[in-house]
C-alpha cells in the first residue's frame, strides 16, 4: 500500500495511522494525469478493514494557476457530480496549463447513498470544517481538505445544487471571505462563470463550509447552487458546463471549453445579497406548504408568500405567509409535508457590485 508523504505547510497530515486519517498515492508534484483515491479506514459490519474511497483525479502540465473542482460536498447535488465526472475522462494534460484537481464525490458515502449527509457518522460535510483528523469519515474529508488539498491550490470551486428537498435559482455563490484583494478576484471570478445570478453569503471566518475553509486555507472559494430538487435538466446542465468551463479559462487553466459548446452571450449577472434570516420564512410548527411565488419571481415585503395548512385540523383556514422582506425568490421547498424549523421560501436582495462591503482583512494569507 502506497502512503503518500505529506507536503502540507501545516500542520501535518496524520497518514501512517491504521484507523485514522486519509491515505492517497497522488504526487502532486508529477505531470500527467493521474486517476486514484484519497482511502479513508473505517471499520464497518460487512468489512472489518473498509476503506472509504474518494475519487480524485489530478492533471498537471507544469507551472500555472492552480484550480481544485470538487462536487458531492452534498450526495444528492448532481450537476456537479455529473460534470466533473465528464471533465475528468475528457481533459488531456496537453489541454492544461497548471494544475487541476477534480473531486467529483467528495463524500462519496453520501452520494452512494443518494444523500445530503453521509450514512456512516450522518455528516454534512459543508458543515463540517475544519475537521479532525482522528474523528469521523466525513471530519477526516474536511480535515485532509482544509489543511492538505485546499492550500495547494490558488482557487477551490465547490459546485452545489439544491438537493432533495429544495428548489434553488441557479446561481453562483462566495461568501464575504478573506483580505479585500482576494475578495475582489473571488467577485471577478464568479462574475466570469456567467451563471445569471451571483450570491454573496456572509458566514463569518470561522465558517464550517468549504468556502470558510478555503478562505482559511489562502485559497480564493468559488461556489453556486447550480440546480436542485434532486435532479437535473438541460438547462442547469448547460449552465453549469459553461461555468466549469468558464471558469477554467478565466484562471488561464484552459484556452477553450471542454464541456460545453459555443454559446449565445450570457447576460449580465445579477448580484444577490443574503445576509438576513428575516429573508426567509420558516415552519414554526408541523404543516403543508402551499408556495404561491417560485424561484426567480421578483417580490416585495409583505407580498402573499404562499398557504400553510393544518391537515390535522381541517376546521382550521389555511394561513396567508408574507413576506418579510422583498427581492428574488432564490430557494423553496419542494416537500409539502413540513415541521418547525423548516426554511419554507427564501428571497435575496440584489445588489450593485459597489454596494458589496469588502470584508474585514482579519485572516491571514
Ligand atoms: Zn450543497
Amino acid at each position: 500500500m502506497a502512503v503518500a508523504a505529506s507536503r502540507a505547510p501545516c500542520p501535518p497530515i496524520k497518514v501512517r495511522f491504521m484507523h485514522t486519517g486519509l491515505i492517497h498515492s497522488i504526487d502532486f508534484d508529477a505531470d500527467g494525469k493521474q486517476s486514484g483515491h484519497l482511502r479513508l479506514p473505517y471499520s464497518i459490519d460487512r468489512s472489518p478493514y473498509f476503506h472509504i474511497h474518494v475519487p480524485i483525479c489530478r492533471i498537471r502540465n507544469g507551472a500555472g494557476p492552480r484550480v481544485l473542482l470538487m462536487a458531492g460536498n452534498h450526495g444528492d447535488e448532481y450537476e456537479g457530480e455529473l460534470l466533473l465526472a465528464r471533465l475528468m475522462r475528457r481533459l488531456a494534460p496537453a489541454a492544461v496549463r497548471g494544475e487541476i484537481t477534480i473531486l467529483p464525490m467528495v463524500n462519496v458515502p453520501a452520494v452512494m447513498a443518494a444523500r445530503r449527509r453521509s450514512p456512516y457518522d450522518d455528516g454534512n460535510l459543508n458543515r463540517a470544517f475544519p475537521g479532525s483528523a482522528d474523528g469521523t469519515p466525513t471530519a477526516r474529508i474536511a480535515h485532509f481538505l482544509e489543511h492538505d488539498l485546499f492550500r495547494r491550490h490558488d482557487v477551490v470551486f465547490d459546485l452545489h445544487a439544491g438537493g432533495t428537498s429544495m428548489a434553488h435559482l441557479p446561481c453562483a455563490l462566495i461568501e464575504q471571505q478573506g483580505p479585500p484583494e482576494r475578495f475582489a478576484r473571488a467577485l471577478q471570478l464568479m462574475q466570469a462563470l456567467a451563471m445569471p445570478y451571483g450570491f454573496v453569503a456572509e458566514n463569518g471566518a470561522a465558517a464550517p463550509t468549504s468556502m470558510g475553509a478555503a478562505a482559511r486555507a489562502g485559497a480564493i472559494g468559488i461556489s453556486g447552487e447550480f440546480g436542485g430538487g434532486a435532479t437535473v435538466t438541460r438547462e442547469t446542465m448547460r449552465l453549469t458546463a459553461r461555468a466549469i468551463d468558464n471558469l477554467l479559462i478565466a484562471t488561464g487553466a484552459i484556452a477553450a471549453p471542454v464541456l460545453s459548446e459555443a454559446d449565445r452571450p450570457a447576460e449580465p449577472m445579477q448580484l444577490l445579497a443574503l445576509d438576513s434570516h428575516d429573508q426567509a420564512i420558516y415552519a414554526t410548527r408541523r404543516g403543508w406548504f402551499e408556495p404561491v411565488a417560485d424561484v426567480g419571481d421578483r417580490v416585495a415585503a409583505g407580498d402573499l408568500a404562499g398557504y400553510y395548512h393544518d391537515l390535522t385540523r381541517l376546521d382550521l383556514p389555511e394561513e396567508a405567509l408574507h413576506f418579510g422582506q422583498g427581492g428574488i425568490v432564490i430557494s423553496r421547498r419542494l416537500h409539502t409535508d413540513s415541521e418547525a424549523g423548516d426554511c419554507l421560501i427564501q428571497v435575496a436582495r440584489p445588489v450593485a457590485a459597489g454596494d458589496l462591503a469588502a470584508p474585514q482583512a482579519d485572516i491571514g494569507g
